[in-house]
């Protein structure tokens, strides 16, 4: 999963670039949820929320480092239970 950093300004225009819906409004700035990020495998080449990022402030999170193919069982997984 990926993570957003505290100098996120808010801007918003990651939320909707997302395609597991797994970023919304924190209490102070946006959030990943790392049980629904999988980094856009499955949907796009590219992580969608760092190419749109104006201040760079999206990461790999380090509590939720995940291998490629454990990101594929999560897209997977995703898609059953959507
Ligand atoms: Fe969403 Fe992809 Fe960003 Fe994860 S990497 S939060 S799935 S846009
Ligand atoms: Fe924050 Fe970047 Fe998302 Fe804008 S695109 S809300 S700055 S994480």
């Amino acid at each position: 999963s990926l993570k957003i950093l505290d100098t996120c300004v808010n801007c918003d225009v990651c939320e909707p670039a997302c395609p597991n819906k797994a970023i919304s409004l924190g209490e102070e700035f946006y959030v990943i949820d790392p049980a629904l990020c999988t980094e856009c495998v499955g949907h796009h080449d590219e992580p969608q929320c760092v190419v749109v990022c104006p201040v760079e402030c999206i990461i790999i999170d380090p509590a939720h480092a995940e291998s490629r193919e454990q990101l594929e069982d999560k897209y997977k997984h995703l898609m059953e239970t959507k």
